[in-house]
């Protein structure tokens, strides 16, 4: 079901344009409006969910089974080195379309994009051991 005023289900529905790269019947991937780099795609499921752990397994597996042969080609016809692979999930991730999608940034040595955080540490062992163990607790009860 779309989502109300959502721009991404506007343009899965062909309602506003975009430069479409790619489809299949679970995912579209168009350029980014405003690129990190030129061939910033964005791959997006065409059913509207807004942040990832919502998703059904089995459409998240179908929608994405496309996602490295979009890699490839990205690199391959923009000549990049790289390439990020980025999921903003909710605002405080600096999600800002409520619409799960993929960033492909294409990238290149010296070029001006910023994914960084600082690298942490737990204060103990204990921390490591608790907060893993209560991941697992969160997979094995609710949720999904
Ligand atoms: P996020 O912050 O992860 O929600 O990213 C939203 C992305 O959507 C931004 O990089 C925007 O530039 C991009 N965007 C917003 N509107 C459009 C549009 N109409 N067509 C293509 N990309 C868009
Ligand atoms: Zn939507």
């Amino acid at each position: 079901m779309a989502g109300a005023d959502c721009v991404f289900c506007k343009i899965v529905q062909g309602q506003i344009p975009a430069e479409i790269v790619w489809q299949s019947p679970w995912a579209i991937a168009f350029l980014d409006i405003n690129p990190a780099n030129p061939g910033h795609v964005l791959l997006v499921l065409r059913e509207h969910y807004a942040t990832v752990d919502t998703i059904p397994p089995a459409l998240f597996g179908s929608a994405l089974q496309e996602l490295p042969r979009l890699a490839d080609a990205v690199m391959r016809a923009t000549g990049a080195e790289g390439l990020n692979v980025v999921l903003n999930n909710g605002k405080v991730a600096g999600q800002v379309i409520d619409h799960v999608h993929f960033h492909l940034i294409p990238r290149r040595s010296g070029d001006s994009v910023t994914i960084r955080w600082e690298p942490g540490t737990y204060r103990d062992s204990a921390e490591v051991t608790s907060t893993a163990e209560r991941i697992r607790a969160a997979l094995s009860t609710g949720g999904q």
